[in-house]
């Protein structure tokens, strides 16, 4: 009886061996699930990839179709998210201080971005993120900053609700909040983080 055991013992083993490859050739949902994701072509998305995804998606957040002081579509407000979102880096304008560069977007602003809308319920242009001009030392620079010309319809600066706006910014972590009545900001208003 002790030899058979050890013969069966040795068969189940074969068994187990040979029912790997047929395993593999009729995979269950589960393992279709792995191969699946083996062979995707992207990466899994950073945070900040699935925040620029987030804000691209929310239907109250749109974007200047132009620059102020040149035109380069590769550095437009939603060209930069949509790079990000895509797992590239955002470009800045081929003018200004930091000519063609490639920046991230920070989690922190893409965050604040989306939350604007989603949580606060403004309805706003951006008219920039990294491209265009800016102050030599700005954060715009360092994919920190965005600027907003529209909330819920009126333009920074003719009756547009833009204090609102600049408070919903701070109370979303913004460090750095300018608008009307700062220095250059009368049209547009700067949240940065
Ligand atoms: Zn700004």
């Amino acid at each position: 009886m002790k030899h058979l055991a050890v013969c069966v013992t040795v068969t189940v083993s074969a068994i187990a061996l040979t029912a790997g490859p047929a395993a593999s050739a009729d995979p269950s949902p589960g393992k279709r699930g792995e191969a699946a994701r083996h062979h995707a072509p992207a990466q899994p998305a950073s945070e900040s990839a699935r925040l620029a995804r987030s804000v691209l998606n929310t239907k109250g957040i749109t974007y200047a179709k132009a620059h102020v002081g040149g035109t380069d579509k590769m550095s437009l407000p939603r060209q930069n998210l949509v790079d990000v979102a895509n797992g590239r880096l955002a470009r800045t304008s081929s003018w200004g201080h930091k000519k063609g560069a490639r920046v991230a977007l920070d989690t922190r602003m893409l965050n604040g971005v989306l939350k604007l809308n989603t949580q606060y319920h403004y309805k706003f242009e951006i008219s920039e993120l990294v491209g265009g001009e800016h102050s030599r030392t700005s954060k715009h620079y360092e994919g920190r900053a965005v600027d907003v010309t529209w909330i819920n319809g009126r333009h920074v600066g003719k009756n547009a609700d833009h204090r609102g706006l600049m408070k919903a910014c701070r109370k979303l972590g913004a460090r750095l909040v300018l608008g009307p009545g700062d220095k250059n900001h009368s049209t547009h208003v700067h949240c940065q983080w």
